[in-house]
């Protein structure tokens, strides 16, 4: 039986198996702190997103007057 090859999650490239892999379940160093950057940056734009969308209270008034 054989396992099929483990793929990097960021480049896709084969990764070595995990007793001789620090890095495992990335190919390389540069992989993982790269997965980790982008985990990184995207956690810190939803963050940065959600902060400034409704955090104004209320709407200014549009034109409500209707002179009748
Ligand atoms: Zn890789």
């Amino acid at each position: 039986m054989k396992r099929p090859a483990r793929k990097c999650p960021t480049c896709r490239g084969a990764v070595p198996q995990r007793p001789e892999n620090a890095v495992w379940p990335f190919c390389s160093d540069k992989c993982r702190l790269s997965d980790l950057g982008r985990w990184l940056d995207e956690d810190y734009r939803i963050a940065g997103e959600r902060a400034g969308d409704g955090g104004g209270g209320d709407p200014p008034a549009e034109e409500q007057e209707e002179g009748t």
